[in-house]
């Protein structure tokens, strides 16, 4: 039989956990298996929130996690009323948004099982934000469930991370993303290893290239830009070419999303209604919606940025590969190149950059103005 499991790749250990928490929940009441607060952490792309979205679906399913009653598809596609997924689309979760949540979940669950909030962002709480939580995780006997993801358990809140029951998801092989695109996507093997190679085990960047032609072509240009760092001069260009690539990505992927949402929004308030009461409300919270677009938008970009600087370390971790001779390349189709590379530099170099783009990523995550940094970087990969 199916289950909502069969789609977390390569944790098996935390599966029969999840399962065992399940299956005890049926009893009513906590126990050693299933309490009512989690923590998932685990490198992007890993699949934490996809974890947390099918344990959710399991808790409430009358099948333990079919995948395909109407309480497991509802709750995946957010239209369950006990299902809470909390995506953030801006930079951090602010106190507001956790106090609404909090009176949305005080109800008793309307179907009479669990209550479950997914938080896709819990490192993305603010201060407050995490206090105001932590008050709803210490209350006891409620039948709310909180499942929250993180990429490190340091990235939760001491006193929160200290109620919650920990689970750490593995970075899946290349050989089982390779063999999910195949089965489940449809993508030609050649195609799938490729993805799955480059992208590391990161499972929706890995679908996403493999499925998306510009993104791969985009890909292309990223990783040539080490080799176009002669001056200082190619150095900025280079900085600047990354910026475009990654704002374009973004922007091409947030646009079409924007409209529908601001059109449904006017349907939602009537469009061309005449009543002032209905304008003016109408009028603010297309702002609201516009506000919050552009800050998803910002963090989009970022992500995007991120995305890149991770594909150039991985042409440096291949050049520290070849000059330490060991034979593991990840950007096999660049090998000349790579190698190339690699006898005209010093493998402490290339330390050293790979040391840069790490600060670089740290650097963006602080709010600082991508340009700069990126200009930055490149300065010091051009060495
Ligand atoms: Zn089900």
């Amino acid at each position: 039989m199916s289950s909502v499991f069969d789609d977390l790749v390569g944790q098996e250990h935390i599966i029969d956990i999840l399962k065992g928490a399940v299956a005890a929940s049926r009893t009513g009441s906590h126990s050693q298996e299933m309490t009512h607060a989690w923590v998932f952490t685990g490198p992007p792309g890993s699949g934490r929130s996809l974890a947390a979205v099918a344990f959710a679906q399991a808790l409430i399913c009358p099948n333990q996690g079919c995948g395909t009653c109407n309480e497991c598809e509802s709750a995946a596609t957010g239209g369950h009323p006990d299902v809470d997924v909390i995506r953030t689309e801006g930079l951090s979760i602010k106190v507001e948004e956790i106090r609404e949540l909090l009176t949305r979940v005080a109800w008793a669950p309307s179907m009479g099982g669990w209550r479950v909030v997914v938080m896709e962002d819990a490192d993305r709480l603010t201060e407050s934000a995490a206090n105001a939580l932590l008050k709803a995780i210490e209350e006891p006997g409620t039948r709310t469930v909180w499942l929250l993801c993180a990429p490190t358990l340091h990235d939760v809140l001491p006193t929160i991370r200290s109620r919650c029951r920990h689970l750490q998801l593995r970075t899946p092989s290349i050989e089982s993303v390779t063999e999910v695109l195949i089965k489940r996507d449809k993508i030609s093997p050649t195609m799938a290893d490729f993805a799955a190679r480059v992208s590391q085990g990161h499972i929706g960047r890995a679908r996403y290239l493999a499925t998306n032609e510009s993104v791969r072509s985009n890909r292309k240009v990223i990783m040539q830009l080490p080799l176009q760092l002669g001056s200082l001069a190619a150095a900025f260009q280079a900085a600047q070419t990354l910026i475009d690539i990654a704002t374009d990505e973004a922007i091409t992927s947030s646009e079409s999303r924007d409209e529908k949402e601001i059109e449904k929004l006017q349907e939602a308030y009537g469009k061309g209604a005449t009543g002032r009461g209905v304008a003016t409300g109408a009028a603010k919270a297309v702002k609201e919606l516009e506000k919050a677009q552009k800050s998803r938008a910002t963090r989009m970009i970022r992500d995007s940025i991120d995305g890149a600087l991770l594909d150039i370390a991985t042409f440096y971790r291949d050049v520290m590969m070849v000059q330490s001779e060991l034979d593991s390349m990840i950007n096999i189709e660049m090998r000349e190149q790579i190698e190339g590379y690699a006898a005209s530099t010093a493998s402490h170099s290339t330390a050293h950059k790979i040391i840069a783009i790490i600060e670089a990523r740290k650097n963006l995550v602080n709010n600082s103005a991508p340009l700069v940094i990126c200009e930055s970087l490149m300065c010091r990969l051009a060495k």
